[in-house]
C-alpha cells in the first residue's frame, strides 16, 4: 500500500496540511530569534534556511496542491540558479547593516529611535510590518510603472507555483524591493540582530507564499500573505492578476482594494503566466537581459511605451477571452472546477 492512499498517508497529509505553516512561521522564524538572542553563528541561521527549504520541498511532495508542478519544466537549474543570486544579496545586505547602522547613528538623528528596550520578538515583529509597508507598495507600482514592470515581469513569467519560485526575480528588482523595504528601518536604527532574522523572515516568507504544499491556515489566509492568495497574483490576465501584492501581510491589500480571494477557484499552469508574452524567455542569462531588450517593454508594439497603449495593454498582458475583467474580479473567470 502506498503511502498515498494508506491511512498513515492520510494523517501525514492532515499533519502536513494544518502543521506545515504554523511549523515555518512559528518555528523556523522562532528559532532565528532564539538563535539570534542566544548570540549563536551566523552559520546557525543559514542551517536554518536550508532547513527551511528542505522542509518546502518535503511538504510540496507530501501535499501537493498540484502534482506536476513538482517536477522540473527544464526550470530547475534556473531556479536554483535565481535562489543562490537573490539570497546571496540579501545575506550581504545584512552583511553591510552593521556599518550602514554606524554611519547613520553618526549622522541621522532619528537612528536613536528603534526600541532597543522591547523584547525581542516584538522588535522583529516591528521590522516585518515596516518593511512589508515597502516591499508590497514596490510591488505594488512595479505593475503599474513600465521600467519597474520589465524587471519584475522575470517574477511573472513562472507557470509553476512551487516554493523556490520566490527568490526567482530580477536581482535588480530585488534589491529595488529591499531597500525599499529596509530602508526606513536603517534611518531608524535596525539592529543587526534584527537584520538577520528579518532576513531568513523574508525568504522563509517566500517559500512559504509560492509553496505547492496544500496548507491551510484557515481565516488568516484574508490576513497573511500566503500561497492561497498569492496565487492569484500569477494569474496571467491584465487586471486580474493585479491584486494581493503583500509579501508578509495583506494589509496593504485591503486598503488599496486590491485584496481578492476566490475560495472555488482551482489553478493550472493554463491560467499563470504573462498571456501576453507566452514567449519569455526561459534562461537564466537571458532572463537577466530581457528587461534591456525591446521585447522587455510593457507593450511590445513599435512604440515600446506603456503611456501608448491602452490599459488592457499597460502592462504587456492580455485580457482572459471570455469578456471584460476588471482588478479583483474573479467572477468573470471560468472555474476549472
Ligand atoms: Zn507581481
Amino acid at each position: 500500500m502506498s503511502l498515498t492512499h494508506s491511512p498513515t498517508g492520510g494523517a501525514v497529509r492532515t499533519v502536513v496540511r494544518y502543521g506545515y505553516a504554523p511549523l515555518i512561521l512559528l518555528g523556523v522564524n522562532g528559532g532565528a530569534v532564539a538563535l539570534v538572542a542566544a548570540d549563536a553563528s551566523k552559520l546557525w541561521l543559514l542551517g536554518l534556511l536550508a532547513t527551511a527549504i528542505a522542509l518546502s520541498f518535503t511538504a510540496e511532495r507530501l501535499l501537493p496542491y498540484d502534482r506536476t508542478w513538482n517536477t522540473s519544466q527544464g526550470d530547475a537549474g534556473r531556479d536554483a540558479a535565481h535562489s543562490l543570486v537573490n539570497e546571496s544579496l540579501i545575506l550581504v545586505s545584512v552583511a553591510v547593516v552593521p556599518l550602514l547602522a554606524a554611519v547613520l547613528s553618526a549622522t541621522f538623528p532619528a537612528a536613536a529611535l528603534w526600541p532597543h528596550a522591547w523584547p525581542l520578538p516584538a522588535q522583529v515583529l516591528l521590522a516585518v510590518l515596516i518593511a512589508d509597508a515597502g516591499i508590497t507598495l514596490v510591488h505594488y507600482a512595479s505593475h503599474t510603472v513600465g521600467a519597474l514592470w520589465r524587471l519584475h515581469a522575470v517574477h511573472h513569467s513562472v507557470r509553476r507555483f512551487y516554493g523556490l519560485n520566490g527568490l526567482m526575480k530580477h536581482p535588480l528588482h530585488q534589491m529595488l524591493e529591499m531597500t525599499a523595504g529596509v530602508a526606513p528601518l536603517l534611518l531608524i536604527g535596525l539592529p543587526v540582530q534584527v537584520a538577520s532574522v528579518l532576513a531568513l523572515a523574508v525568504a522563509v516568507q517566500l517559500l512559504l507564499q509560492h509553496s505547492n504544499a496544500d496548507y491551510r491556515v484557515g481565516a488568516l489566509k484574508y490576513v497573511l500573505a500566503l500561497n492561497e492568495g498569492h496565487r492569484f497574483h500569477h494569474l496571467k490576465w491584465a487586471g486580474v492578476g493585479d491584486v494581493n501584492f503583500g509579501l508578509f501581510t495583506l494589509l496593504w491589500d485591503h486598503l488599496l482594494g486590491t485584496f481578492s480571494y476566490d475560495p472555488g477557484r482551482r489553478f493550472t499552469s493554463e491560467v499563470l503566466g504573462m498571456a501576453a508574452k507566452p514567449d519569455y524567455p526561459t534562461a537564466y542569462l537571458a532572463q537577466l537581459a530581457e528587461p534591456f531588450r525591446a521585447s522587455g517593454a510593457c507593450h511590445a508594439g513599435p512604440a515600446g511605451r506603456a503611456a501608448d497603449v491602452d490599459d488592457d495593454h499597460r502592462l504587456g498582458w492580455a485580457r482572459p477571452p471570455w469578456g471584460p475583467s476588471g482588478r479583483g474580479d474573479q467572477a468573470a473567470l471560468p472555474r476549472a472546477r
